[in-house]
């Protein structure tokens, strides 16, 4: 009974400090605090729930729970050091297609053994068992969706299938039917709990996680991430139910519903309908390839982009994706260290989108200590594009595409970008012409005011210290060191 008290009392403790950590998350200043509540309130999670469990089961099974929780953190602790920055987003989708698996397993085993046992032996009463049998179908539900979107996210997100969506004939009312079809036998299930229409939900709900996330296109994935997201925390609180664990319901609870407000939030950003992303791209006809030639690009060398550099008056730097390829970042603030002192105006304008996780290109910004005041983002700076002398575009490309704004056949139509076409003149730091994540040519390249720097995104920018001249560049390991001192 005290234990149960104790373990009530520490769960409790342990939902706040996920609720601390999610606050803390939300600004720049506080995001290593609220790491650490996360980290706090997982650790009490789990001792308080082993503690628990230790009353009611063998030494044995305690003993092998313990084996896989220290197999589960060193895996876990290996693969998170490993993890290169632009990796993260496949890591998460990895990570939530697990959470999908465990509510699959935990509604099958629950099935299973009232099936074996009966409900009399089991936790269940005869008048909650229909009850029962609609949260075991409706977890498996939401986890064979996640866990299969989640792999086909992973598996886009890699560059390992196309970006592009999936087009099949009829997709919408494939969905649909696949929703209708999932009433239909959760209705017939909780009547004659069959094995066979545990099968047909199970095999149902993986096709449509499949077909959900694989007809969406490169450039809505970061809404899909955050959806997964989502439905992973709703997957954790239907396994809750089955276990009957009231943390796991709320802290399903609060993943669940702040992926739903941060994929909302997203779509707003990318001008897109919330209800379509999470239906699979319903309503989006198919878009042209938009990989069409456009003309001639201009190229320049890092000496003459430096002179450009030593003329203007204002820059604004755009980084994107290729910045973090690239680990330009330390470089790119020696640069703005070095012009500010010049007395040049340098700001830097960040794509809500750029890189591949929401606020990646801020983590990166930060880390080689350039000031949070003169990055602003997209809707602050926009307007300023026309009165500015030099964009330096790095790495980014679909964040900056004008297709997104002029061409309504474009996959990206109607998604909000920077506008740095406006500018006088636009540098654009890239390896090749290849396009960007979405698959999308970019019209901005063959532009008049635009002239391309190949090469790789640090090795430029340090080209163009070296041609500044007036420091030590910031390959320079003490030029590093200063950067990073600040
Ligand atoms: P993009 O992915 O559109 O383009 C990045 C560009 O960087 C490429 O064209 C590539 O060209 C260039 N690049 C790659 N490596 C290097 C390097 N070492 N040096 C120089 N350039 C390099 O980037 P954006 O940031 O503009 O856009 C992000 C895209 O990712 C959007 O489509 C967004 O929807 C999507 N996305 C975003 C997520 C998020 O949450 N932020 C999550 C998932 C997807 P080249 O190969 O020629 O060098």
């Amino acid at each position: 009974m005290t234990s149960i008290t104790a373990s009530h009392a520490a769960d409790l403790v342990a939902a706040l400090l996920f609720i601390l950590s999610l606050a803390g998350l939300s600004q720049h200043r506080t995001s290593r605090a609220g790491v650490g509540y996360g980290i706090a309130g997982m650790a009490l999670a789990l001792v308080a729930t082993v503690v628990l469990a230790a009353q009611s089961i063998t030494a044995g099974a305690v003993a092998l729970i313990v084996v896989a929780m220290a197999l589960g953190g060193a895996i876990g602790l290996w693969r998170a050091r490993r993890v290169e920055m632009t990796q993260m987003p496949e890591l998460i989708a990895v990570l939530h297609s697990f959470v999908g698996l465990a509510a699959v397993l935990v509604g099958w085993n629950s099935y299973l053994e009232v099936e074996s046992h009966g409900s009399a032996q089991t936790r269940i009463g005869t008048d909650l068992l229909g009850i029962h049998h609609a949260e075991v179908f409706i977890g498996i539900f939401i986890g064979a969706v996640t866990f299969t979107g989640s792999i086909v996210a992973f598996l886009k997100l890699s560059g390992r299938i196309a970006s592009r969506p999936l087009t099949l004939p009829g997709k919408n009312a494939l969905n649909l039917g696949a929703l209708g079809a999932f009433a239909v036998l959760t209705v017939w299930f909780t009547v004659s709990p069959d094995l066979a229409l545990m099968t047909a939900v199970t095999v149902l709900a993986l096709a449509l996680g499949w077909h959900l996330v694989a007809s969406i296109g490169g450039g809505d994935m970061p809404v899909v991430v955050s959806m997964l997201n989502s439905y992973s925390g709703w997957a954790a609180a239907a396994a809750g139910f089955l276990l009957d664990n009231n943390l796991l319901i709320v802290t399903g609870a609060l993943v669940g519903s702040s992926g739903a407000y941060l994929s909302y939030i997203m779509c707003k950003a990318m001008n897109r309908s919330f209800l379509s992303v999470i239906a699979g791209g319903f309503g989006i006809e198919a878009p042209s390839s938009g990989d069409e030639e456009q003309g001639e690009h201009r190229e320049v060398r890092a000496g003459e982009v430096a002179e450009l550099l030593a003329r203007a008056r204002s820059v604004v730097i755009t980084p994107g994706y290729g910045m973090a390829v690239a680990q330009a970042q330390h470089p790119v603030a020696e640069l703005t260290r070095r012009l500010r002192g010049r007395g040049v105006e340098v700001r830097f304008g960040v794509h809500p989108v750029a890189g591949r996780l929401p606020g990646h290109m801020n983590v990166l910004l930060a880390e080689a200590k350039v000031p949070y005041d003169i990055v602003l983002e997209m809707d602050e700076i926009n307007d300023d594009f026309a009165g500015t002398s030099v964009v330096l575009v790095i790495g980014a490309n679909d964040t900056v595409n004008p297709a997104a704004t002029e061409d309504p056949a474009s996959p990206i139509a109607g998604m909000p970008v920077l506008r740095v076409w406006e500018a006088e003149h636009v540098v654009v730091f890239k390896r090749s012409m290849a396009s960007g994540y979405a698959g999308v040519q970019n019209p901005l390249f063959f532009r008049e005011n635009s002239s391309m720097l190949f090469g790789d995104a640090k090795q430029s920018v340090e080209e163009i210290l070296q041609a500044l001249g007036g420091g030590g560049g910031a390959s320079d390991p003490a030029a590093h060191q200063t950067a990073a001192a600040g």
